[in-house]
């Protein structure tokens, strides 16, 4: 398949290449933002920067600096900036017609089809997508509806450290208490068990696991377990916010079984894991474990356009003609990317290479967490990678990883945070950043960490 150019022709040449940032223009622009846009806003909170344009695995600020793009506007933009295969779809489209509901399309069919051909498990060739509202959160509401739906049930059984989205359904399945605490009550029935982190837990990743597990089956079976009319379980294969938590083997199979011994759906949320992130397709594949529903965002919309789906078994399409809806469920400019961005991603076995740069990037922090006791952790499966932070005490560390995120803006790379305490470097590239770009990326990650773990701790 012609598909683009390869990954060595999609970036700026010169990254990174920063001189001392904010610039001045970055900075005005980010004093006009504080004068007009909401309180809200969050990530200049972190990095100070306006974004000028993008191209592969690197941005150009307002001031013309250069970075290398470690977190891809937060796991979305998966095929780089401006993808120029995605982009001539993009144009083409774009001229053609934008919007059309739920009427059929070439557009429109072509990205169901192409969703099925990438299907995790049995749900390959009997699913079903719907599309409704183009956020996550949105995918989240309707995977609550269409399990409430097909099991005439209410309760939800979700994870500790979970994350879920914003709106008030998916809200009430996220595990941060903080993120919700002014909207209670939200919706009633909701038990959060506890995932799997065997370094939370302080635990052997096989008692994690039965932990969890033995809680799950408890809220099931237990005649006082506590939820009366359960409609489906909730998880994230990786957790994402709650820190790139990878569950130990034996926990999604577990919940596969309580699923089935109860009746309900187990939903996959893979709005963050999907489409490539984790090295396959979906995250759930590299446990061999097939949800009966999953959502997908983030990276569905092929460029950075707001799109998402839930994809179900077809034994769950029990909806009437309209029970789910939303104006914005026919954005075919989006789903022209979507169908081309999986194609590229097909066309340069972007899997396979992000499995590989996912271990060189492991390798490298694993290399530097060996002889430094302040990295608890370094984990994650293909390009959703993870490294925990503690203090000399031992406690998470959220300081240290936000001084590694500083240092890393100075000197033209960005990275993320995650983690309950705020105290995991997340690093969720493009999968179509290449080898010398990581290496480069990495040496400077590593000397963030080596300055910042070197300095005495803030008291
Ligand atoms: N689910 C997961 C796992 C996420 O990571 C996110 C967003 O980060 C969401 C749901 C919500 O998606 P959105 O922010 O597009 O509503």
């Amino acid at each position: 398949m012609d598909a683009g150019p390869p990954i060595h022709d999609l970036h700026y040449d010169d990254a990174p290449n920063v001189d001392a940032v904010p610039g001045p223009n970055s900075r005005a622009l980010l004093e006009r933002q504080r004068e007009i846009d909401s309180s809200a806003v969050a990530y200049p909170e972190d990095i100070p920067v306006a974004f000028e344009e993008g191209k592969g695995a690197t941005v150009r600020d307002a001031d013309g600096n250069t970075f290398i793009d470690m977190f891809a506007g937060i796991g979305v933009l998966n095929v780089g900036h401006a993808n120029p295969y995605v982009l001539e779809a993009v144009h083409e489209q774009a001229d053609k017609m934008v919007h059309t509901v739920d009427f059929p399309s070439e557009a429109r069919i072509e990205l169901i089809e192409k969703l099925d051909e990438i299907a995790p498990g049995s749900l390959q060739g009997s699913n079903r997508v719907v599309f409704g509202g183009p956020t996550g959160s949105d995918a989240i509401e309707a995977s609550i509806k269409l399990a409430k739906y097909n099991t005439d049930g209410t309760g939800l059984v979700a994870f500790r450290g979970g994350y879920h989205g914003a709106t008030s359904g998916a809200m009430s399945i996220t595990g941060n208490k903080k993120f919700k605490g002014h909207y209670t009550p939200l919706l009633s029935d909701v038990v959060h068990a506890p995932y799997p982190n065997p370094i939370e837990m302080d635990k052997s990743p096989e008692e994690a696991v039965d932990h969890a597990l033995e809680e799950v089956q408890a809220i099931f079976e237990d005649p006082y377990g506590g939820l009366a009319n359960p409609a489906g379980i909730f998880v994230e294969p990786i957790q994402g916010e709650g820190g790139v938590v990878v569950p130990p083997e034996g926990f999604l199979k577990g919940l596969r079984d309580v699923a089935d011994d109860n009746d309900v759906p187990l939903v996959f949320d893979e709005i963050q894991s999907g489409l490539g992130r984790s090295g396959q397709w979906w995250a759930s594949e590299w446990y061999d474990v097939t949800p009966d529903v999953m959502t997908t965002a983030k990276a569905l919309g092929g460029t950075g356009f707001p799109l998402s789906a839930t994809i179900y078994h077809e034994d769950l399409d029990t909806w009437g003609s309209g029970d789910h809806a939303g104006t914005y469920r026919g954005h075919v400019v989006a789903m022209r990317a979507g169908t081309r961005a999986i194609e590229y991603i097909q066309a340069h076995d972007l899997l396979a290479h992000a499995r590989d740069l996912g271990e060189y990037i492991r390798g490298r922090l694993g290399e530097v967490a060996a002889d430094n006791p302040r990295i608890v952790d370094v984990r994650g499966k293909g390009l959703f990678v993870g490294c925990e932070f503690v203090d000399s005490e031992g406690e998470p560390d959220g300081d240290a990883a936000d001084a590694i995120q500083d240092y890393c803006f100075e000197h033209g790379v960005l990275v993320w945070k995650a983690g309950r305490h705020g105290n995991v470097l997340r690093l969720l590239p493009p999968l179509v950043l290449t080898h010398d770009l990581a290496e480069t990326a990495l040496d400077v990650i590593v000397d963030a960490i080596e300055t910042v773990t070197a300095e005495p701790q803030r008291a």
